[in-house]
């Protein structure tokens, strides 16, 4: 559903991205680990289009990604993203916050809007924060708030770079097992994480990436057990 081949990015003279190639099918979950600034954040705002590629192709459902043809929206609509930062609007309900986009963007009716938007608050967890206001609620359930806005727009891919990297130990236990769902439901999901426990468990396929390459991809069980790779094993003992 999501292909990359010898995708380059550069930042003025600095090239982050160097050729980097990966594939997530229908359902899969991936993970991607590397060392701060190897270019996770990067490769995965290029796959939704919020950064521009120099060259190779991005493709989500066979579209390709950088086609100045491509409708934008619509590629913003089938892949979902989640940061770090929440960025709930704060002066918005929870329920206000997941029902805003379908309403402003897809344009669809209030009742339904808010009928699925419920909806995907329990899936989440939260039902009866329905009508609190960000400020009211633990970073963790924010950042469930985030992953249920997102979810209102019916994507078919879920991009989430470091979601519980801002949280408290306890925390990110509760968005851990949320994503865990969504994936046992079918959603492919590609993370940028530092959870190797969850990426150990989760993850179909892992890449590790560092200084804009990816250095060595596998199932969890080998890269975990048997990295090949001198850089590989080294992270992992730093991070395991
Ligand atoms: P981290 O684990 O710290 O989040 P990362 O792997 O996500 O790191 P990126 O955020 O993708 O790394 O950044 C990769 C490199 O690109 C870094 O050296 C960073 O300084 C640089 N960079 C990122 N965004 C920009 C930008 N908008 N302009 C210029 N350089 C940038
Ligand atoms: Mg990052």
């Amino acid at each position: 559903i999501v292909s990359l081949r010898n995708v380059h990015k550069s930042y003025g003279a600095f090239e982050v991205l160097k050729g980097i190639s990966l594939d997530v099918r229908k359902g899969e979950v991936v993970c991607i680990i590397g060392p701060s600034g190897s270019g996770k954040s990067t490769l995965i705002r290029c796959i939704n289009g919020l950064s521009a590629i120099q060259s190779g192709s991005i493709t989500v459902d066979g579209q390709e990604v950088n086609d100045p043809k491509l409708d934008k929206l619509a590629l913003r609509k089938k892949v979902g993203i989640v940061f770090q930062q929440y960025n709930l609007f704060p002066h918005k309900t929870a329920l206000e916050n997941v029902m805003m986009a379908p309403l402003k963007v897809l344009r669809e009716p209030r009742a339904q809007v808010e009928e699925r938007a419920r909806a995907l608050i329990a899936k989440v967890r939260l039902t009866g924060k329905e009508n609190a206001y960000p400020g009211q609620l633990s970073g963790g359930q924010q950042q469930r708030v985030a992953i249920a806005r997102s979810l209102a727009m019916r994507p078919d891919v879920m991009l989430f770079d470091e979601v519980t990297a801002a949280l408290d130990p306890e925390t990110v236990k509760e968005v851990l097992v949320t994503i865990k769902e969504l994936a046992a439901e079918g959603m492919t999901c590609i993370l940028v994480t530092h959870e190797m426990g969850f990426a150990r468990e989760v993850a179909n396929h892992v890449y590790f990436t560092d200084g804009g390459i990816i250095v060595e991809h596998g199932k969890p069980d080998q890269l975990f057990k048997n990295a090949k790779d001198p850089r590989t094993r080294q992270f992992l003992s730093q991070v395991l």
